[in-house]
């Protein structure tokens, strides 16, 4: 049987697996499916297949490769360090460029890589959902009117009239500035959690950076990327690197944990350093140890996947910023780092799966006692402000940009 190999990937990549099958243990979709197809190991044994020329890449393998929420929680565990990500990346292109993207992947990859179609949306739209949607306990998030059969309340983020990154915007740094620092925002803090991101600037500011918010930037291209839609991703990319080639600032800063990822992993060299929020926190606990939340608040953590495995950042950067914190305790959630289900277009490919995976999330904030459930990645906010939700838990669910700028001397 002579099908199409999965480009990039060697033989040598893949049988580095040596089938220890460590990886069931931890992936939070077989924890659900319990079906061998859904794990790594399942997944390389038949890419292996593949490229050996024992099976072709059908639907039902493109299937199983969609079957993913790209959390990495494999990867960390693999004892033998498999490149997970480059073959699950790799074989949804073959599948791609076999059968186009499925029909929900590709409502995602069109609306987030058309900036003017989801400006134009946002204008349209963004009144109308107001009157037909309900208000949901997390800030910026409303709940459709009623509950859909076997997912039960469903949450969306507010669609806004405007962008934040309307247009070319400096925000200047409070006292002595320590650097310049271009915003890559991102589609969903442009378009939906605008009030993060002006929260995201108070406390960059408040730190001592300047920051510049460029309007010609676009979606980073996750959605396109984690898809295997490789041609649209290197378009958005090559979009965005025209902007940030020419940026006059020391370092671009992200505060959504894919946007992150996906420039640290993809973008190549800039002629700039390249930072995720939690990173700049970190380095200025002195500074926020001085900052007191103004009323007592009870928080926990969630790790967002592409910050703790895509970008290997220490999981006790966000839990330092929160201790120094005044007013604020930090209580740590069971599983703290496991994924919150929301996967990309994951949970709009898997909802009953990802739903699964969001409740576990949800039950195990909640279990806290936490008033706030705090991270740094929009996808989880979202997420979890639904899985909240679901579980009917009191607790909200916020961006740590959103309680630091509350906080702010
Ligand atoms: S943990 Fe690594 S080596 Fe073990 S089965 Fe999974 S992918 Fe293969
Ligand atoms: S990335 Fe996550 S969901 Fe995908 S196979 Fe690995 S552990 Fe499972």
């Amino acid at each position: 049987m002579e099908g199409k190999k999965i480009a990039g990937i060697t033989k040598e990549i893949l049988d580095k697996c040596v089938r220890c099958g460590s990886c069931r243990q931890v992936c939070p979709v077989f924890n659900v499916t319990h079906e061998e197809p859904s794990v790594a190991r399942g997944k390389i044994f038949l890419a292996n297949l593949i490229n050996e020329g024992k099976a072709e890449l059908d639907r039902e393998a493109a299937h199983f490769f969609n079957l993913c929420t790209t959390c990495l929680r494999c990867a960390e565990i693999c004892p033998v360090m498999v490149d997970y990500e480059s073959i699950i990346i790799s074989a949804r292109a073959l599948a791609v460029e076999k059968f186009g993207l499925p029909a929900e992947k590709k409502v995602a990859v069109k609306l987030f890589s058309n900036r003017k179609f989801l400006e134009a949306l946002g204008k349209f739209a963004s009144p109308l959902t107001k009157l037909i949607t309900k208000k949901s306990r997390s800030p910026q998030n409303r709940l459709l009117p009623l509950e859909v059969p076997k997912l039960g309340k469903v949450l969306l983020p507010q669609l806004q009239s405007r962008p934040f990154n309307e247009k070319d915007r400096w925000y200047p740094a409070k006292g002595k500035e320590k650097g310049k620092l271009l915003f890559f925002t991102g589609c969903m803090f442009n378009n939906f959690y605008t009030k993060t991101a002006e929260n995201v600037v108070k406390v960059l500011n408040a730190l001592g950076y300047s920051v510049f918010v460029p309007r010609e930037q676009f979606c980073c291209g996750a959605p396109a990327f984690f898809s295997g839609d490789l041609k649209t991703f290197e378009k958005m990319k090559e979009k965005n690197l025209e902007g940030l080639s020419s940026a006059e600032v020391d370092a671009v800063v992200t505060a959504c944990a894919t946007c992150g990822h996906v420039l640290k992993r993809e973008y190549g060299e800039l002629p700039f350093e390249k930072f995720e929020l939690v990173e700049l926190l970190f380095e200025n606990l002195e500074e926020i140890s001085k900052w007191k939340y103004p009323g007592k608040l009870k928080v926990t953590w969630h790790h967002p996947c592409h910050i703790v495995r895509g970008q290997k950042i220490p999981r006790h950067y966000p839990i330092d910023v929160l201790k120094v914190l005044r007013n604020v305790e930090f209580v740590e959630m069971p599983e703290s780092d496991n994924c919150c289900g929301m996967g990309g277009s994951f949970k709009l490919s898997h909802p009953q799966i990802s739903r699964e995976i969001q409740l576990k999330k949800a039950k195990n904030a909640d279990s806290t006692g936490a008033e706030v459930v705090l991270t740094e990645c929009p996808g989880c906010v979202m997420n979890i402000a639904e899985g909240l939700e679901r579980v009917g838990s009191k607790a909200v669910s916020l961006h740590i940009a959103d309680i630091l700028a509350d906080s702010v001397e």
